[in-house]
C-alpha cells in the first residue's frame, strides 16, 4: 500500500566529504583522511529521507545538466521518489557541497547552489495538483525564498500541513509565517531568526513564542543529542532522542525533518511525530553521509 502523500520543494547537491582529525584554520592546508562522494542538498536527502520511511514523495526540485544532475535524478527515481516535476536548467550547473567532518563528527560546510537557485516561483505552477495530492509539504531555504514563500501559500492555500525547516538560517518575509502549519529551526537558526538567544528553558520557551505570534501554528526546535523542544497550544516540552553513539550528524536534522513530515501525514499526534524523528535522526549520526544515513523504517523497530 503506498504511503501517505508528502511533497518536498527544495535543493538537490552533490556533497563531497572528506574526514579530518581538526578542521583547517583560514589559511592552512591540512592532510585529511578519506574522501567520500554522496547525493545531498537539504531537499534531496529529506525527500529520501520521507521515501525510505514510508512516504509517497514526489520532489520539485531544478538540477543541471551534468553528470552531478543525472546521477542525482537517477538516484531519486532507484529511492521510488515521483520526479516529474524535477527540471534541467540548461545554463547552470547542480550544487554541490564541500564538507568536512571532524574527530568528534561535527561537520562543516559550503554549497555553491547553481541550479538550485533558479528553481523560481513559476516553476511551480506546473505541479499545482501535486500541492492538492499533498498530505504534508516540506520546505527548506536552499532555494530561493520567493519560492519557499509561493510554496508555502500554494499549499497553505490547497489547506495542507506545511513544515517549514528554516535551514539555512536567513531573513524571511513576515507574511509567510502564517502559512506555516510547524516551523523546525535547530539552535542556532532560531537565534538567527527571531535575533533571541537560546540559552536555557525560559529563552526557548520565548523563542517558540516568538514564531507562534507570528502566525506559526507549532514549533519544533531541534537540540542535537538531547532531542527536541516541541511548542503549540498545548504550552512546551522537551522530547528526548535515543543515546546513540554518533560518527557523523550529516543531515540529522534533514532525516528528523523527512520523519516528521511522514509521520504528520500519517495522522500522529506532533508528540509522537516527533519521538519518530529523533529516532530516525539518532540512526542516521551513527552512520556517514548524508542521504546513505537515512534509515528505513524497518531499522527503527530496534532503537526505543
Ligand atoms: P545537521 O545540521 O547536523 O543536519 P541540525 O543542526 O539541523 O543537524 P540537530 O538539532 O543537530 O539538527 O539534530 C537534529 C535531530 O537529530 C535531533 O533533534 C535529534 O533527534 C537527532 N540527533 C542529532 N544529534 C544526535 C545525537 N548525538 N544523538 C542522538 N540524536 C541526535
Amino acid at each position: 500500500m503506498p504511503g501517505k502523500s508528502i511533497l518536498v520543494v527544495g535543493s538537490s547537491n552533490t556533497d563531497m566529504v572528506i574526514k579530518t582529525a581538526k578542521f583547517p584554520d583560514p589559511g592552512e592546508t591540512l592532510l585529511g583522511g578519506t574522501f567520500f562522494m554522496f547525493p545531498g542538498g537539504k531537499g534531496a536527502n529529506q525527500a529520501v529521507a520521507a521515501a525510505r520511511l514510508g512516504g509517497d514523495v514526489t520532489f520539485i526540485a531544478k538540477l543541471g545538466n551534468d553528470i552531478f544532475g543525472q546521477q542525482a535524478l537517477q538516484q531519486f527515481q532507484k529511492e521510488g521518489i515521483h520526479t516529474d516535476f524535477i527540471l534541467t536548467d540548461p545554463q547552470h550547473p547542480s550544487g554541490v557541497a564541500l564538507i568536512t567532518v571532524d574527530a568528534k563528527g561535527e561537520n562543516t560546510i559550503v554549497v555553491a547552489q547553481g541550479s538550485n537557485g533558479t528553481l523560481a516561483a513559476d516553476d511551480l505552477a506546473k505541479a499545482g495538483k501535486e500541492f492538492e495530492r499533498a498530505d504534508t509539504v516540506l520546505l527548506q531555504l536552499e532555494i530561493p525564498i520567493p519560492t519557499v514563500v509561493h510554496a508555502a501559500q500554494l499549499a497553505a492555500k490547497a489547506g495542507k500541513k506545511v513544515i517549514l525547516n528554516p535551514a539555512p538560517a536567513t531573513t524571511l518575509p513576515e507574511t509567510v509565517f502564517k502559512d506555516l502549519y510547524l516551523i523546525t529551526p535547530n539552535r542556532s537558526e532560531a537565534e538567527t531568526l527571531t535575533g533571541l538567544s537560546v540559552r536555557d528553558a525560559s529563552a526557548i520557551s520565548s523563542v517558540s513564542k516568538w514564531f507562534r505570534d507570528k502566525g506559526v501554528q507549532k514549533v519544533v526546535i531541534t537540540l542535537g543529542g538531547e532531542g527536541a523542544y516541541v511548542h503549540d497550544e498545548r504550552g512546551g516540552r522537551y522530547i528526548a532522542a535515543p543515546r546513540v553513539n554518533a560518527v557523523d550528524t550529516t543531515a540529522a536534522g534533514d532525516v528528523f525533518n523527512g520523519a516528521l513530515a511522514v509521520a504528520l501525514a500519517e495522522g500522529t499526534s506532533l508528540d509522537e511525530a516527533v519521538q519518530f524523528a529523533n529516532r530516525a535522526a539518532a540512526l542516521s549520526v551513527t552512520r556517514m553521509g548524508a542521504q546513505a544515513s537515512a534509515p528505513y523504517r524497518d531499522e527503527l523497530t530496534s532503537l526505543l
